[in-house]
């Protein structure tokens, strides 16, 4: 077994195990390149995007995870706390970090999810629990619908 297994960037492959290390989680290299895909992301994907972003980022001459590994990987981090899972209207589960509250900013025209951090919205969640007679919490996932950059600028354009 070589020193980088994951046959990512070597300081990506170091913060990451750190941080699964620090979970008491095994360093496997496909939990590390599930992780390396979604932590810059700051939103969700599905296991086949994922799936290609992973084998975009591997370095040259490094054999790819199937398709099946990584939905295994995506499931056992979610086991784990590390991610979670988010399912849409058309039916596609979408996986994204887990680690900080957060809720979600659908795009209606591309589907793509950002995460918006619960903490901007707590007063938002304050109102809407004096308005009914839900108790809400950090983690109650408001789901919210509007246009991601790309697809405004794609409109203005
Ligand atoms: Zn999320
Ligand atoms: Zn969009």
């Amino acid at each position: 077994m070589t020193s980088n297994p994951s046959a990512l960037d070597p300081a990506v492959t170091e913060r990451i195990g750190a941080f699964l290390r620090a979970r008491g989680l095994r360093r496997t290299a496909s939990r590390i390149q599930v992780l390396a895909v979604l932590e810059p992301v700051n939103g969700h994907l599905a296991v086949a995007e994922i799936h290609g972003r992973v084998r975009a980022c591997l370095l040259e001459g490094a054999q790819p995870p199937d398709v099946a590994t990584i939905y295994r990987t995506v499931t056992t981090l979610v086991d784990q706390g590390v991610l979670h899972a988010l399912t849409l209207d058309d039916g596609v589960t979408t996986y994204g970090l887990a680690t900080a509250p957060h809720h979600h900013a659908v795009c209606t025209q591309c589907a793509s999810i950002i995460e918006v951090p619960a903490r901007r919205l707590s007063t938002a969640l304050e109102h809407a629990m004096a308005g009914s007679s839900f108790s809400l919490s950090d983690r109650a996932g408001l789901t919210l619908r509007g246009l991601c950059p790309q697809c405004q600028s794609r409109q203005t354009q």
